[in-house]
């Protein structure tokens, strides 16, 4: 028999989990497993409001990239009300060893968006220093500062699908509006922030749900491989699917 989990403080409330899903794939098996569906379409951002298991959700279409993962998320935010926030989809594999199908839990995420250059080459900016103008602002780091999803939420995804059909990681996400194909790149970006896997969403998920004070996890099925060679596979979004929907069951 399976061992129920212990619900964390943020699915006890009242308010609902916002579950995010860029592309369709990504989101369209929670669509289907969602009871007492209602839609919303705000823009081109779809958002149903339903349960999944004993749990009040809202899926949320996202849509890929930053700008529409933030918009989404703001929206979201503003007209459900979340109690939390789970940003989750498909993402490229960095290491040697990843392989489609593995899991990664963010227990940071970076925005490879935020760059700054001069003759001596790329450095990083931290932009919410940079909004408050602090003196360490100025100071751009070589590695990209990281961003922290709410340590409650990463701890309950990483018990919760510790049964997952596969590897499960946590670590470094990077996140931006790239997409790579280099696999001198990809190893290079490894070396330096030990980054898992790239996606390009959940930065832009974290600091605008933090803006919202809305506690925000991330989880990541890689669905390829850019370093190794492994293609797409756009079936590993209903296996993540499948093992999210359990945490609720
Ligand atoms: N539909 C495309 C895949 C789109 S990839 C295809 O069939 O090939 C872009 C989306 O997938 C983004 O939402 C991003 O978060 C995620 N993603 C998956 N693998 C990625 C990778 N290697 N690099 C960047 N984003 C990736």
């Amino acid at each position: 028999m399976e061992t129920q989990l212990a619900r964390p403080a943020f699915l006890q409330s009242d308010g609902p989990v916002l579950l995010q899903g860029a592309m369709d794939m990504e989101i369209r098996p929670y669509v289907e497993a969602l009871q007492d569906p209602v839609k919303t379409v705000l823009g081109d951002f779809v958002f149903w409001q339903g349960r999944l298991g004993r749990q009040r959700a809202v899926l949320s279409r996202t849509g890929i990239g930053t700008a529409a993962a933030a918009a989404a998320t703001a929206l979201g935010c503003q007209v459900f009300r979340p109690a939390a926030i789970l940003n989750q989809g498909s993402a490229g594999g960095y290491g040697l060893k990843a392989r489609v199908g593995d899991l990664v839990i963010g227990t940071s995420v970076y925005n490879g968006n935020a760059v700054f250059t001069d003759k001596e080459g790329v450095r990083y900016l931290d932009l919410g220093r940079l909004e408050h103008e602090t003196a360490a602002a100025a100071v751009f780091p070589a590695k990209p500062p990281l961003l922290e999803p709410d340590a409650a939420m990463t701890r309950w995804l990483f018990a919760g699908l510790s049964a997952y059909a596969g590897r499960v990681s946590q670590g470094v996400i990077a996140s931006s509006d790239q997409w790579n194909d280099d696999p001198d790149l990809i190893a290079r970006r490894e070396a330096l922030t030990g980054a898992l896997c790239e996606e390009m969403e959940a930065a832009a998920v974290v600091m605008t749900a933090a803006r919202f004070g809305v506690p925000c996890g991330l989880v990541r099925v890689l669905s390829n491989n850019n370093r190794t060679g492994q293609p797409f596979d756009p079936a590993v979004c209903g296996k993540l699917a499948a093992a999210v929907c359990r945490l609720f069951a």
